[in-house]
């Protein structure tokens, strides 16, 4: 098995130690014996989308947002045919944010999403900072997520969108109904940094899995793999939040 990565504006979107996700996700298809190439998109890039097996992209202040948003919409129709297709895509606050219909920051700026996630973010009066446990409905175990969110935006989910998870401790989309991200076919949008991957081993390996069956046209054997280490870094959040397992 070869994959390859898009790695979407690492320049600009990379907080909190995003990069983290792309290195989680090499680390557990190197261990099994898989190529895995990881691809940098930045400003203007050319990129060849047909050799793209998974997608990442990370969170970003609002200067940086608004640096990058119009060449990723300028990039919407490849990506979008791509995400229909089932390629899995990780993408993380500002970039969650932005795979969305708008995000109007703080100075009533208004960047524009690609609408792909039905979702909408306004800046909030405060910003949203600290531990997240959540619950995810992915096919995952354990169900239960950990991560660290910093954002001003608040998230709503519009009629066609489909949470990621419930939040048990922190705030999530909005800190009102008690939502977390949010997930389309293969693409999962979040607020949660820290990094995601690392410390959440069962995401990481699904992200794998769909992208391994979609290149081979099937399910395809994913050899397992020792996640002790990782599980200990999720259960040290999973504590100090005062949170049991599910
Ligand atoms: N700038 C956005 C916000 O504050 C996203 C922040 C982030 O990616 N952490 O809501």
């Amino acid at each position: 098995m070869e994959l390859t990565l898009a790695h979407l504006y690492p320049q600009h979107m990379n907080l909190y130690g995003d990069r983290g996700n792309v290195l989680a996700l090499q680390y557990r298809a190197v261990h099994r014996g898989w190529g895995f190439h990881v691809v940098d998109v930045d400003l203007g890039d050319a990129v060849d989308w047909k050799t793209v097996d998974l997608i990442f992209m990370g969170g970003g202040e609002d200067t940086h947002q608004a640096r990058i948003y119009e060449d990723f919409l300028r990039r919407g129709p490849e990506l979008q045919a791509l995400l229909d297709e089932g390629v899995p895509m990780l993408a993380v606050c500002g970039a969650y944010q932005l795979l969305g219909h708008h995000y109007r920051t703080a100075d009533g700026a208004v960047l524009q999403g690609l609408g792909y996630l039905d979702i909408t973010t306004e800046a909030g009066p405060s910003r949203a900072i600290g531990d997240v446990v959540c619950e995810t409905t992915l096919p995952v175990t354990p169900m239960t997520l950990v991560g660290f969110e910093n954002h001003g935006g608040r998230t709503f989910l519009g009629p066609e969108g489909t949470p990621l998870g419930t939040v048990r401790v922190g705030k999530g989309n909005n800190g009102t109904d008690g939502s977390e991200g949010a997930v389309k076919n293969h693409t999962l949008g979040t607020y949660l940094h820290g990094s995601l991957l690392p410390k959440n081993p069962q995401v990481t390996d699904l992200l794998l899995q769909w992208a391994a069956n979609r290149q081979t046209g099937g399910p395809t054997p994913l050899p397992p793999l020792d996640s002790t280490r990782e599980m200990a870094a999720h259960d040290v959040i999973v504590k100090r939040s005062k949170i049991r397992h599910v």
